[in-house]
Parts: C-alpha cells; structure tokens; sequence
C-alpha cells in the first residue's frame, strides 16, 4: 500500500517480534502475549514509534527546502528527542516548544531524560508554560512565524507527527510488517494493543490491519484522558490515511477502539496500578516501560487478560513504542523501588 510514497529511512529495519513467556504464564497461561519492540528500532538517540512516522514525513521536508524542523510537544516528549534527532541525523536546525503537559514531582523533571536528550542534540528547546493539548496549538504556530522572521525556512511537524498528511503512513507499514512476519513465525495475531495519544499510531495501524480484517482487533488503550479528542483525532486521522493509501473502503466510527480506563489520574500522571505494570514487565521480561504511555498500555493489557477480554488461546501482539527515557524524570515515583 506504500510503494507511491517517498521514504527516507530512519530505523533499523524491521523491529523484533519476542514472545513474553514469564509474563503469559503470571497471568494464568490461557493467552499468549508477544511484545513487537518499536522502541529498539533505530540508532537514532533510543529510537521509537515517530521515526516510522517521519520516515515518511522527512521527503516532504526535504522536498520543501526547509532548513529547520519545528516541533512541539511535552516537557518530557519522546516525539521532540525524535525530531531533534533527525534533523541532527538529516543536517537541519531544530526548534522545539515544549509545554507544561505535565504536574510533577521531580525537580530534575525539566532537565534529564527525553529534554536532556534534545539539548544535547543541539536543538533549540524553549520552555512554555500552556497545558496538555493534543490540537494545533498556538506556541508552535507562532514558534513557526519566529523561525521565519529570523530568515529560517521552518518545516513544521505537530505534535506527535500526528495531524500532517502523511502521519498516518508509516503504521500503515507496521501492519504490513507484521503481516510478512507471521507468515516466516507461522502465528497470526488476535489482538494488537496499542498506546494512544495523539492517534497516528492507532489510526494507521487500523487502516493496514483493515487491509486483512482486522482494523477492530487493534486495541487502543487511551494515555491522554482526554479520550474523547483522542478518539476523533484518530478517526479523522485514518479516513485521511485510507483515502491516501486507496484503501478502498471507509473507516468508520466503530473501527476505532479506544479503552478509556487506564489514563487515569491524567495524561503523563501514573497510577499505582500503572507503576505496578510497569515493575511487572520489568520484573519479568527486563522489558522497560514508561509512566506517560507503554507503562498505561502494558496495564491495559494486564488488566484485559485478568479480565476474560481476550479469549482463551488468544494471540495478542503488545506494540512497544518506546518512551523509556521518561522514565528519568519519575525517580521520584519509583523512590521505593
Ligand atoms: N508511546 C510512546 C512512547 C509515545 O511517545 C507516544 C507518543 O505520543 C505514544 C505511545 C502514542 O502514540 P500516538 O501519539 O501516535 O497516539
């Protein structure tokens, strides 16, 4: 479905499909969960979900002259390190507008991690002090009119590579991996559970499962509790993506589905019950979630499972989309281990 797409490539490849046996088996053995490790995907400062996002984004940006990527998104945004990162990697400047997302603990909350990252990567990084957001959002339009009053020529990515024509692409190319590798592992995957924020991921992951059939069996767990925005967000995201890719049918409403019960207490704030995820499949698997997203998803998941949601015998493919370097900025959270 991609081949009429520029790609300019950013990852390592395809990303490694692992089976978590000791986590199957702690929660009763009746359905088998594999891990998809999009967070090991690339060389690029620890890699993640926006560099199959850009991958098909970056042509454009090329394409249009532009000398600076100009980005937005959390104080702890992995999607900002992404972008600071390939315009490192592609030799362009970066400005980021980084808001005030999150309530937190840390006093070293605005200066390790995913922010640490960015600034050592030489991108601009300036601090705003608006509130979480998934929409078009002012700091980054008047960011974009300052690059080019300064004579810049600004390439303007939103927040989470979502709401940009080709930001739904590059998870399009995700169900098609998936699909090559279940014919070499000889499994097919029931389920596909999915982190969702911004709603690019999701979305193009439901346009290239819809391709086999399977656009409802991606299971979205909510990050953001703000639900609602995310769930139309997505929606419009991958009609916009099947219409692209000529699908040749529509998405409607009821392909997205959204689980809005693990987001709580707010988006980038981890529940107990999330920090209990998140040392379960660290505790297991060695697998490093963090507390904004794969920490939600992964007790989403744990949750479904104890629930019955998944029927005995099911296959169920956790995507892993990154985020670890987050985690930084929670030592305050997980003081006790
Ligand atoms: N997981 C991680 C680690 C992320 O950085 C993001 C980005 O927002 C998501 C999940 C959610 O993806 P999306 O914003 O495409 O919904």
């Amino acid at each position: 479905m991609l081949e009429k797409f520029a790609r300019y490539p950013l990852t390592f490849g395809p990303t490694a499909i692992e089976k978590l046996d000791r986590l199957s088996k702690h929660l009763g053995g009746k359905v088998e969960l594999y891990a998809k490790r999009e967070d090991c995907n690339s060389g690029l400062a620890f890699g993640g979900n926006k560099l199959r996002k850009l991958e098909y984004i970056i042509p454009d940006a090329i394409a249009s002259n532009a000398d600076t990527l100009v980005s937005i998104g959390g104080v702890q945004s992995n999607h900002t390190r992404m972008v600071a990162a390939v315009a490192a990697k592609i030799g362009m400047k970066c400005r980021l507008v980084q808001e005030s997302w999150v309530p937190h603990e840390d006093a070293v909350y605005d200066r390790v991690g995913n922010i640490l990252l960015s600034r050592v990567m030489g991108a601009d990084v300036r601090l705003v002090d608006d509130g979480f957001d998934i929409g078009i959002r002012k700091s980054w339009e008047q960011a974009i009119e300052e690059v080019k009053a300064a004579g810049g020529k600004p390439y303007a990515i939103p927040a989470g590579a979502s709401v940009h024509k080709y930001g739904g692409l590059g998870y399009v190319g995700f169900a098609e991996e998936v699909r090559a590798q279940e014919r070499q592992l000889g499994v097919k995957f029931d389920y596909i559970v999915v982190c969702t924020v911004t709603g690019s991921t999701h979305a193009g992951m439901l346009v290239g499962f819809a391709a086999d059939g399977r656009a409802r069996n991606v299971i979205g767990i909510d990050g953001s509790f703000t639900p609602a925005q995310t769930k139309a967000q997505v929606l419009s995201i991958a009609q916009n993506t099947a219409r692209l890719v000529e699908l040749g049918r529509d998405i409607v409403e009821d392909d997205v589905v959204l689980i809005e019960d693990y987001a709580y207490p707010a988006y980038g704030v981890p529940s107990e019950e999330t920090k209990e995820a998140i040392r379960l499949s660290a505790r297991l698997e060695g697998m490093i979630t963090d507390p904004v997203y794969e920490g939600k998803s992964m007790q989403g998941m744990i949750d479904l499972v104890q629930k019955g949601f998944f029927p005995a015998g099911s296959k169920v493919l956790y995507a892993h989309l990154g985020g670890a370097p987050a985690l930084n900025g929670y030592a305050y959270a997980f003081r006790n281990g």
